[in-house]
């Protein structure tokens, strides 16, 4: 017997919860379908695994500046699979909080894997299910390249199953993986390698972030393969791994590798030829800006679709999606052109809005630009002294605010006010008149000149 509902979603990942649990909300009956553990990439892949990683590399660099404060410290080592058993709780139990909240929420859980009969009936597990409205909210995938032996390198999903701590990795990519699980493993007393296909880390990103953070790296004693093209992982007798350059150069040997070569999105599963959906090549789902395909009444949503692959735009996505489509709010969409983004590396990036390059790409000599770069007083007699670095991109005679990027200590942190107030279209005069607050690095922010 075929079921029906008012909204399916998908996939049990930031935007299919997101939309489900705002159109319940609505008093709408909703199902996700999930064949995998709920929460998709972020709870269970990403984001949350990755900061708690994050987190016991920040506690390893406070270890190493206590001695500067006038702590006795006596290091004893560092216990891999005490941080990984905590770590996969912490994330079974908000598995478990998900399947208490959407039982409360009234919404049904498919487990299994959807396919689609036509535009809006699906099939899972041999039961067909049809909605009025049908999300589909699948994801990504890590990518790995078809080069031979590219089986021995593991991927990010893999990463967060590794029982044991790499003692020597490559890691191939310079994007945002890339340069957070460097970062994780380094200062968790890994050797690390990134392994770049040019030279520049996170490329799109703002160029003083990218040189900063390759000179933070450097003295933090990760090692790079630039200008590397790879053409083959060998495997040696031993189990170590070699890479192979096109060009015959061979690498070290590693224990591990780890592909950050991207990600893709999931939809080969979803059968999608049995509809009228248009999908590309590449497997995105085309949607317009308020998330709908080209059939009425199915929405493509968060990595699936190409756009900024970002848990919270897609969660934004969905609950906007929601409020339009039940509850009247028919304009209501996600602005995609002021993401503020943070990079979890040591220390941390923090950037929205246009990158200098960009903004003078755009807007030419209207351009104003201004700096700072300074020691944080926390770090001001500690070993570690990497400076932190702050740009703001401003734009015309009024200086309207279109960009803010920094690297250093807490960014993480300051970044989203400042998104605010870049989104609300703030000039540099409404931070210089802002009151500073002192002793902190975010004053900069408000006092540069
Ligand atoms: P990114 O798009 O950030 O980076 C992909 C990297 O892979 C690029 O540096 C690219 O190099 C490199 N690359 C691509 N193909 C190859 C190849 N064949 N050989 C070597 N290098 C290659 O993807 P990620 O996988 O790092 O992350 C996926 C997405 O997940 C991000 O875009 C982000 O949206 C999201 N994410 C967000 C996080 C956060 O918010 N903190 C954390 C982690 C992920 P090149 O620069 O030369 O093009």
């Amino acid at each position: 017997m075929t079921k029906h509902y008012e909204l399916i979603a998908i996939g049990a990942g930031s935007g299919g919860l997101s939309v489900a649990e705002r159109a319940a909300e609505y008093g709408k009956r909703c199902a996700i379908i999930e064949g995998d553990a709920l929460g998709g990439t972020c709870v269970n892949r990403g984001c949350v695994p990755k900061k708690i990683m994050w987190n016991g590399a920040h506690i390893a660099h406070a270890l190493d500046d206590a001695p500067a404060y006038g702590f006795t410290i006596e290091r004893n080592g560092f216990d891999w699979r005490t941080l990984i058993k905590a770590r996969d709780t912490y994330v079974h139990n908000v598995n478990s909080w998900y399947t208490a909240y959407l039982a409360e929420k009234k919404i049904d859980v498919i487990t299994g894997w959807g396919k689609f009969v036509s535009n809006k009936e699906l099939e899972v597990a041999g039961e067909t299910y049809t909605a009025d409205h049908v999300v589909i909210s699948t994801g990504g995938r890590p990518v790995v390249p078809d080069i031979p032996g590219a089986e021995y390198g593991i991927t990010s999903d893999d990463f967060f199953l590794l029982k044991e701590q790499p003692k020597k990795v490559a890691i191939i990519g310079a994007g945002y993986i890339a340069v957070e699980l460097a970062g994780v493993l380094k200062s968790l007393g890994s050797d690390v390698t990134l392994v770049l296909r040019r030279d520049r880390l996170l490329a799109r990103f703002d160029s003083m972030l990218s040189a900063s953070l390759y000179e933070v790296m450097s003295a933090e004693g990760i090692k790079f393969l630039s200008n590397c093209s790879l053409a083959e992982i060998k495997k040696k007798e031993d189990g170590e791994l070699v890479l192979i350059e096109a060009k015959g150069a061979t690498s070290d040997t590693f224990d591990t590798v780890i592909w950050a070569a991207g990600r893709e999105p999931v939809t080969d599963n979803l059968n999608l030829h049995a509809t009228d959906i248009k999908y590309l090549e590449n497997g995105e789902i085309p949607s317009d800006e308020y998330e709908n395909t080209n059939v009425q009444g199915v929405y493509a949503l968060g990595d699936i679709t190409g756009k900024a692959a970002l848990t919270p735009v897609a969660i934004a996505a969905g609950r906007r999606l929601a409020d339009r489509l039940f509850n009247g709010q028919s304009d209501r969409k996600v602005d995609y052109s002021c993401i503020p983004t943070v990079v979890f590396t040591h220390p941390p990036i923090g950037t929205v809005g246009l990158s200098e390059e960009a903004a003078r790409q755009q807007y030419a000599d209207r351009v104003k630009v201004y700096t700072s770069s300074f020691t944080p007083m926390a770090h001001s007699f500690t070993q570690r002294q990497h400076q932190t670095r702050m740009k703001l991109v401003t734009v015309g005679e009024e200086e309207k605010l279109v960009g803010c990027h920094m690297i250093g200590d807490s960014v993480d942190e300051m970044l989203q006010g400042f998104a605010v107030a870049v989104r609300m279209g703030a000039r540099k005069r409404d931070l210089d008149d802002t009151i500073a607050i002192h002793p902190t690095s975010a004053e900069e922010l408000v006092t540069m000149r």
